[in-house]
């Protein structure tokens, strides 16, 4: 049976070293620190997010500064937006909750971000800089992943990490972390032939996929890593993940629950990039 990751607590650490810190900067250097969060339109699943976000900046001790736009904001209005908050000193990290509304482009809005201030880390400055591994801050979900493999201790050198899933917010950017952790790394999609057997050979199996508990106990190796990025709903509409728990749990090492696996990370990393750009913004790092 698999050792259960725990996300919340790996989070809740996380947000309390960002607390901490961020306590003793205005303390010691009388330095405030700032996320401005843009929401555009009526997703309620967007504002699910964006008011669990105020809440973190709340208990960490930033300042949170909300711009909640109408559903019929032109691209050109955000824009603007964005440019105002690229200028504004008291916000260190800028968040663009995305899906952005069909009649505006996302990536121009992405683009439109100050690198600097882009805690997302979605800017292309800020990708091209994961990939050559000379990085300010890292995406949110990825950088998760990252830190709940570290929480149970297995070294990455040498082992054999597939990937399932390429999109640029989680596959392509978790890969590369893994690859910098010197991890061997595959990465799998919708058009891998054998993906069984790919992850048959998996020491470490990240999913992210979308697909609800798509990958089960036998297509898992005795002993794995397996990290379950998925949000998916059952066919009870309950919230699960891309893995199917209950066989999976049987052959891995140790396992992410879907709650409470990497959902808690995205926002805790959020936090710890926010400080991150403050203390780059401020010359102390
Ligand atoms: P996405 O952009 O839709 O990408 C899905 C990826 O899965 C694609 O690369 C796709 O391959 C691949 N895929 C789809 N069906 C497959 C199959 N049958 N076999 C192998 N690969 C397959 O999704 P995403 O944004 O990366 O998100 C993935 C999941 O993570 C979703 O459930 C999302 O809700 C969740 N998520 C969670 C968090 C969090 O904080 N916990 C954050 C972000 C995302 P192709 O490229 O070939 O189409």
């Amino acid at each position: 049976m698999a050792q259960i990751i725990d996300g919340k607590a790996v989070s809740a650490a996380v947000k309390e070293e960002v607390a901490q810190e961020t306590a003793k900067l205005k303390e010691e250097k009388g330095l405030k620190v700032g996320l401005a969060v843009v929401i555009v339109g009526n997703n309620p699943a967007s504002r699910v997010y964006v008011n669990n976000k105020k809440k973190a900046c709340e208990a960490v001790g930033f300042q949170s500064f909300e711009y909640a736009m109408d559903e019929d904001t032109t691209q050109e209005q955000l824009l603007d937006l964005v440019n105002v908050l690229n200028r504004d000193a008291r916000v260190n990290g800028i968040l663009v909750q995305l899906p952005l509304p069909s009649h505006i482009d996302e990536k121009a809005v992405i683009n439109a971000i100050s690198p600097e201030k882009d805690v997302d880390a979605f800017h292309p400055v800020n990708v091209g800089r994961i990939m050559i591994g000379d990085y300010a801050f890292l995406p949110c979900t990825p950088a998760g992943v990252m830190r709940l493999i570290a929480s149970t201790g297995v070294d990455i050198t040498g082992k054999q990490c597939v990937v399932i899933g390429r999109s640029n917010i989680v596959g392509k950017p978790m890969a590369m972390l893994l690859l910098q952790q010197n991890g061997t790394v595959t990465i799998c999609h919708s058009k891998t032939k054998d993906l069984k057997e790919v992850c048959l050979g998996a020491d470490i199996l990240v999913v992210a996929i979308g697909r609800a508990k798509f990958v089960t106990g036998d297509m898992i190796k005795e002993g794995a890593v397996v990290i379950d990025v998925g949000m998916d709903r059952d066919e009870n509409g309950k919230l699960c993940g891309d893995v199917d728990f209950e066989s999976a749990e049987k052959k891995a090492g140790y396992i992410t629950p879907v709650p409470g696996g990497v959902g808690p990370m995205t926002i805790a990393m959020l936090m710890k990039n926010t400080l991150t750009a403050a203390k780059q913004q401020a010359g102390l790092e």
